[in-house]
């Protein structure tokens, strides 16, 4: 793997160290974001840097860096990757302290960020689409928040590919959350629905961009609750993040969704998608 960023330096991976002390590995204390980059672009790094504003605003730390400053860390990360499909992970935690809840005054945050390659599921499992089955969403009431805690959406992820399947869809109270790692959408007819934003749900940046794009198209496209009975009896069902794009749910808890099979308004949906991300790369939207 090329260099890693830690706390101010460009270092190889091995010699990458932090303390035991850190925040973020006694309590799970802190933020992250990841951003996808397509030719050697970093796709919407305006939308990524302002949730994660939002997710250290929540939990009361500063932004250690300012947007040029970012922008900086990840170019050099990204220097000498070529133009193959990237991904940057970038993690802040409140720090090294010794181990008390209540924050630690004047203490800096741990910052850290690296790039590694970006594989899209291939044509071939878009058409068939993925498996997946439905949890009680055991999460807490922040969802809201990017944070590295993610015990609970490791658990629910864990059960998912326990029953051999790809992505759990979490319900709360009757409604559809998300995914344990991923936003969810559902066509009903020719209406494209997703939930609405809200704490129960983490503001992902690829589900406001199909949205942004399914209304620059006129296509039905609505942020409205979505009752566990929709999600049963929908034509389609997409997960939707940065890491695997549009995919379609083909099977919720071993029955076909509609037909079992990658839905047409997936196709054009997703046509539209690469068509806007094709553009992104060539410069002509940002
Ligand atoms: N919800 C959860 C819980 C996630 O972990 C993710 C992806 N990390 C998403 C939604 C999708 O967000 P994005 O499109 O910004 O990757």
């Amino acid at each position: 793997m090329s260099l890693v960023y830690l706390n101010g330096e460009f270092i190889p991976p091995d010699q990458a160290k932090v303390s035991v002390f850190d925040r973020g590995f006694i309590f799970g204390d802190g933020v992250y974001e990841v951003i996808p980059v397509f030719g050697g672009r970093m796709f919407r790094l305006p939308h990524h840097l302002a949730r994660l504003e939002a997710s250290l605003a929540a939990i009361q730390l500063r932004n250690p860096h300012t947007v040029r400053q970012w922008n900086d860390i990840f170019t050099r990360l990204l220097a000498n990757n070529g133009t193959a499909d990237q991904s940057v992970y970038l993690q802040i935690t409140r720090g090294v302290a010794a181990r008390d809840h209540a924050f630690p005054p004047n203490i800096s945050p741990t910052v850290f960020a690296y790039a590694s390659p970006l594989n899209y599921p291939p044509a071939e499992q878009l058409a068939k689409g993925a498996a997946a089955i439905t949890a009680a969403d055991n999460r807490w009431q922040r969802c809201d928040i990017k944070s590295i805690a993610l015990l609970a959406n490791v658990l629910l992820r864990q059960q998912a590919i326990e029953q051999g399947a790809a992505e759990a869809v979490l319900v709360r109270d009757g409604l559809m959350t998300e995914g344990a790692a991923s936003n969810i959408f559902i066509v009903s007819g020719d209406r494209v629905i997703t939930p609405p934003k809200g704490p129960y749900i983490l503001p992902g940046i690829t589900r406001d961009l199909v949205v942004e794009i399914a209304h620059f198209h006129d296509i039905d496209c609505v942020e409205q609750p979505v009752p566990i009975g929709s999600l049963r009896s929908a034509n389609e069902v997409w997960m939707t993040s940065s890491t695997k794009e549009i995919l379609p749910i083909t099977r919720i808890d071993g029955r076909p969704v509609g037909d079992g099979k990658q839905g047409p308004m997936h196709v054009r949906v997703f046509a539209l998608y690469q068509q806007y991300k094709q553009a992104f790369i060539r410069g002509e939207v940002e």
